[in-house]
């Protein structure tokens, strides 16, 4: 077979070494990749939005399979073009990707099916959103109707900070056309994990627990990032909470859908906040979070590619999936200065010292490669993913793989899972062994 990946990411180089690892693959394409993806697949040098010249490609070169990584191809309809002219692609429609395009129509879908997430209305004027702001305590939650690079959600302590964020949404226009509407919401307290699940629209198949670290600093201080740092399982998705999570969240989500029409396959993340009534929906992406798709991954025992493929083909129900009992940690590091404007082309010292690193890998995030030297090109560089018996062993693993890694400026967080070391402490990992 011949698969192709879309995207560049450390999530694309986890989806490229997992699929070439399939004994039914025969060569992997990435368009655009990175250096490091460069190392296990031929690169294409197509941007994930030329979704025209990506289907010329898929069929001048006979892809068996395209995988779609990041959300942008999935919003332009990527898939619906693939599907009109016979080409294999997995992820959802234009129309199922709304669910990610438009957190509008996320949160109606919601609604409608009595999935519970923070109560909210959505606004298109300034006046009536400031207005509703008085039925509500701070903080006060506003967010960007549309894809807005990680930065739509605003969290504001005080009416003032949620007026200028209106304002700036609404009428300066921030976001472009994805700040047309927007939605203001309840403020959930609680611990957030992700949940991600393969489906054909029929059949749902949940992955292996994880859990992300969106800001920058430790102590989760400083701005919102794509995400400095995951691990697999998330201690906090216990055997309980997994099972309300498909029968509350996933299963009626699919269902009203289906009334709606709407197929999904793919990825269906949902971004979830563990209250104390239970688990609420934040968020919903339609592809595989980055970074946790690369402990997830690494977790993954059984082929990949099956996966896909059934999910694409509707066949999922077919299937089975097999995880390590080892647990995964990723720590992201970044170039200085982001999630602001960072710096490139930093010479990267160390890596071929792991290069036959047993208990983990890689992957590249930014890198490219100038006369044999590894050199930043991105704000998140590398993601550096470790197994081991337990989080904490996966953790010390990762760091001390960190320590052979080295390039001026280079930052990431120290505190990568310490909270779900101290669950596992708590709980022995009897618990969430179990949910994984
Ligand atoms: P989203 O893109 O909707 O997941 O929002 C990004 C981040 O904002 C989430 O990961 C949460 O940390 C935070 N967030 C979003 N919605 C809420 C909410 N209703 N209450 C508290 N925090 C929220």
């Amino acid at each position: 077979m011949k698969v192709l990946v879309i995207g560049s990411g450390g999530r694309e180089h986890a989806l490229v070494w997992k699929i070439s690892q399939s004994p039914k693959i025969e060569k992997v394409y990435c368009a655009p990749g990175n250096a490091g993806i460069g190392e296990l697949a031929e690169l294409v040098a197509i941007g994930p939005e030329q979704i025209e010249e990506l289907a010329t490609f898929a069929a001048s070169e006979k892809i068996d399979l395209t995988v779609v990584g990041p959300e942008l191809p999935l919003t332009l309809g990527i898939v619906d073009l693939f599907e009109k002219r016979g080409l294999r692609i997995f992820g959802p429609d234009r129309e199922a990707a709304r669910l990610e395009g438009s957190k509008v129509f996320a949160k109606e879908i919601l609604k409608e099916n009595q999935i519970p997430t923070a109560s909210f209305e959505t606004f298109s004027d300034e006046a009536s959103a400031k207005n509703y702001l008085g039925e509500l305590p701070p903080p006060y939650v506003v967010k960007a109707d549309g894809l807005a690079g990680g930065k739509g959600v605003i969290i504001c302590s005080n009416r003032k900070e949620a007026e200028t964020s209106i304002d700036e949404i609404l009428t300066r226009k921030a976001f472009g056309s994805a700040g047309d509407r927007l939605v203001i919401e309840e403020f959930l307290a609680g611990e957030e994990a992700s949940f991600m699940a393969l489906t054909d629209g029929e059949h749902i198949l949940p992955l292996a627990s994880a859990q992300d670290h969106k800001r920058v600093f430790d102590g989760d201080q400083g701005p919102n990032t794509g995400g400095m740092g995951a691990y697999s399982p998330a201690p906090v998705v216990t055997a309980d909470l997994h099972q309300r999570i498909m029968e509350e969240i996933f299963k009626p989500l699919l269902s009203g859908l289906k009334k709606r029409r709407i197929r999904y396959r793919g990825v269906l993340y949902a971004g979830l906040m563990m209250t104390r009534q239970g688990p609420k929906v934040l968020e919903f992406n339609a592809r595989f979070g980055d970074p946790e798709c690369q402990p997830v991954l690494m977790r993954l025992k059984s082929d990949l590619v099956p996966l896909l493929q059934a999910t694409a083909e509707g066949t999922l129900d077919q299937v089975d999936v097999e995880w390590e009992e080892d647990a995964t940690v990723c720590v992201v590091l970044c170039a200085r200065g982001y999630p602001g404007s960072y710096e490139k082309g930093k010479k990267i010292g160390g890596l071929e010292n792991l290069k036959g690193w047993q208990k983990g890998f890689v992957f590249h995030a930014g890198t490219i490669k100038r006369d044999g030297q590894w050199l930043t090109s991105g704000g998140r560089v590398l993601g550096v993913t470790a197994l081991g018996r337990n989080i904490g062993e996966a953790v010390k693993e990762a760091y001390g793989a960190i320590g052979q890694i080295h390039w001026e400026g280079m930052h990431y967080r120290t505190d990568i899972a310490r909270r779900a070391i101290e669950r596992e402490r708590a709980t022995s990992g009897k618990e969430f062994i179990a949910a994984s």
